[in-house]
């Protein structure tokens, strides 16, 4: 038998859920119109260190939706760079959640909405069928109008639109540890971006697991089109472990992968779209919860505008996230990519430790705050001083090359 809906949504992870909750929020009569379609069961872990922004917590305030579960609060940064430590404060910029938790109550909420979250149903075909799409599940067939695909890094609804590989590949290996004498207060996120030749950062996060007070301890590696980094990852975390006197092996490992977004890809096919870690998340950090939320929201109001007018080509995706809140982030952060982690990286490193302004900016976005206009006015300058500095520092090079 196949189950008839308006919309499938394959995914029951942030970018799935919050998908069917600004849908239904745009167009309540949809409610019993849309179905999730998620492989596991909640409560299911997701291999994520748990660091969400105000901002996303924000923008599901405005549809009412509150994600009560237990949380560390962050309250400022602390970034390492060429030696040097640097804490900004910022008070509620965000928290680190268990994705345990945070996941299972968020699909929790939409099915206090009336949305059906089916748990177990992993996805494992799509076909294109006159009028419509039919998907097999373990859970059974469903035809749709339109579907979604926010199954994540391994998006087998992205597959099956034939799109191109993904130019910014990243690795995240991590542990949750007890804390350590010299860690950071525990209301930090502390990066450590001391190591030049690693594409990445290495991280402290405060962590809560069943009560107990933990730090989730990671590396972030990425790569770009398919050049595999110098550094090998699980070395990376062994070092950092063991300046801290832990040892990487008494702790059980957690690895997985990330994309990063592209901006001008594909991100859809008649009558399919992509949203989340399945379309792509920032490939300069690896943050992916706050997009995943902001592309739901964006993909709601879309769908429901799409499905009233009965134009289901999806062709308008791509620009849609791309004006997009999130999307004008990840274009940005995508930008920066060759900055952060090319030939400019000492200077980026230099400019970095001379202005926390940065790290201020940077925490005042993740938080959803106003930029202080001071911070940026100072940032501007010391980013043009770098820039001309590190032009002049070129031009000397060229010159001595000839
Ligand atoms: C080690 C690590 C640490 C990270 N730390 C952070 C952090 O601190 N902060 C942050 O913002 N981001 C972090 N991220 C990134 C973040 O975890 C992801 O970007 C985010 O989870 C993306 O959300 P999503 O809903 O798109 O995908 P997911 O959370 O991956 O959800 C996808 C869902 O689809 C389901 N699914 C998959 N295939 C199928 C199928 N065939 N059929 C049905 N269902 C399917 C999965 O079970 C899953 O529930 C981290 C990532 C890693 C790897």
């Amino acid at each position: 038998m196949t189950s008839r809906r308006d919309v499938v949504i394959v995914g029951g992870g942030p970018a799935g859920i919050a998908t069917a909750l600004f849908l239904v929020d745009a167009a309540p009569h949809l409610a019993d119109r849309v179905v999730v379609l998620e492989k596991a069961r909640y409560p299911r872990e997701k291999i994520c260190a748990g660091a969400i922004g105000a901002r996303a917590d924000a923008l599901l305030a405005r549809i009412g939706v509150v994600v009560d579960v237990p949380s560390a609060p962050i309250h400022g940064a602390a970034l390492r760079v060429m030696g040097r430590t640097t804490v900004v404060r910022e008070p509620g910029v965000g928290r680190v959640v268990r994705r345990l938790e945070f996941d299972a109550e968020l699909a929790r909420k939409a099915t206090t909405r009336g949305i059906e979250v089916v748990e177990g149903a992993a996805v494992t075909a799509i076909r294109w069928v006159p009028g419509g799409i039919e998907v097999d599940s373990a859970r059974g067939t469903y035809a749709a109008r339109a579907l979604v695909g926010a199954d994540g890094v391994g998006s087998i609804v992205r597959r099956a639109l034939g799109l191109p590989a993904t130019r910014y590949h990243a690795q995240a290996l991590e542990v949750d540890t007890e804390p350590v004498a010299d860690d950071a207060p525990r209301d930090l996120l502390v990066f450590d971006a001391g190591e030049r030749r690693l594409p990445g950062y290495v991280w402290d996060f405060p962590t809560l697991l069943d009560g107990a007070e933990l730090v989730s301890r990671g590396v972030y590696v990425l790569a770009r089109g398919g050049v595999r980094p110098r550094l090998e990852i699980q070395e990376v975390l062994e070092r950092h472990l063991a300046r801290k006197g832990l040892t990487l092996a008494s702790y059980r490992r957690r690895r997985f992968a990330e994309r990063g977004f592209e901006p001008h890809r594909a991100l859809s096919r008649p009558r399919v779209l992509l949203v989340g870690e399945a379309a792509g998340i920032d490939p300069v950090t690896g943050e992916g919860i706050a997009q995943a939320l902001f592309y739901g929201a964006t993909a709601g109001s879309y769908l429901a505008a799409r499905l009233a007018e009965g134009d289901l080509g999806f062709a308008g995706w791509p620009a849609a996230v791309r004006r997009s809140h999130v999307g004008r982030d990840l274009a940005y952060r995508e930008k920066v990519v060759p900055l952060f982690y090319g030939p400019a990286r000492p200077s980026v490193e230099r400019f970095l430790r001379r202005s926390p302004d940065v790290l201020r900016l940077g925490l005042q976005h993740f938080g959803g705050k106003p930029w202080s206009r001071s911070a940026v006015a100072r940032t501007g300058l010391a980013a043009a001083r770098e820039a001309a500095r590190y032009g002049a520092g070129r031009m000397r090079q060229h010159a001595a090359a000839r």
